[in-house]
């Protein structure tokens, strides 16, 4: 889509959606985000207890438990904050249904306070100097927007870290159904199954890479992402997630 396009959707939609605080209803000012106020925001419940993506019992720093290690490619996943805080969920749907932009801004920072965190707990995101890189979209959800919300993210968080950032390594295959129209945890590992490849691999060899996504739910997604990942080389996958449904 030409970028003057864009730009009028972009100013029709500011219209369509005011800016007001996504969580008092309040307008925001010049030192709030555009959709989420400071107050609020301040307010946000960050997810202290991280789980393993495979069986969703506490682990530490979501390290994937023995157990579901060989069934479960992704090695760790953080979870940034609690989808059971109606802000945090108000604060996804926008950016995913509604593709407003400016939601990235806000998740992004969340997402900083939580690696902050894990650092003064002793867990270092950046230790082994990763790569990190966002789950593609399926091809025909790229958004009428223009934009994927886990690139977005993704390219935030490795701006505010100087890592580095690639979206030319993975790539969907197949377009399945979409995930969430499916509720079995079978159907979605199923559906999901084969639909990515590794484009470019040399980039990823040995690496430890951050696979960043906004939601997770059985984790298949980030699963098929690591496996093709580590068929190409890398040494270790962490998922990176704004929140758990
Ligand atoms: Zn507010
Ligand atoms: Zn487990």
């Amino acid at each position: 889509m030409p970028n003057y396009q864009q730009k009028i959707i972009n100013l029709a939609l500011d219209i369509i959606f005011p800016k007001i605080c996504l969580g008092c209803g309040k307008f925001t000012g010049k030192n709030d985000f555009n959709y989420v106020c400071g107050k609020c925001f301040g307010e946000i419940a960050l997810k202290n207890i991280l789980e393993c993506i495979g069986c969703n019992r506490p682990t530490r720093f979501g390290l994937t438990c023995a157990f579901c290690a060989k069934k479960n490619k992704t090695d760790q996943l953080i979870i940034v904050a609690k989808l059971s805080d109606p802000l945090v969920d108000k604060m996804l749907k926008t950016y995913k249904y509604k593709f407003v932009q400016d939601m990235a801004a806000p998740l992004s920072v969340i997402a900083k306070k939580r690696v902050k965190k894990l650092l003064s707990k002793g867990f270092n995101l950046f230790e082994d100097n990763p790569l990190i890189i966002p789950v593609p979209l399926r091809r025909n959800r790229l958004n009428w927007r223009g934009f994927n919300q886990a690139e977005l993210l993704a390219k935030n968080i490795s701006d505010a870290y100087h890592m580095i950032y690639r979206d030319d390594i993975l790539t969907r295959i197949t377009d399945p159904k979409h995930q969430a129209d499916i509720k079995a945890k079978e159907d979605r590992v199923n559906n999901i199954k084969n639909n990515f490849a590794v484009k470019n691999s040399e980039p990823v060899k040995s690496r430890t890479v951050i696979l960043v996504d906004d939601i997770c739910t059985t984790g298949a997604t980030l699963n098929e992402c690591a496996k093709v990942l580590k068929e190409s080389g890398a040494k270790r996958i962490i998922g990176f997630v704004i929140a758990r449904k």
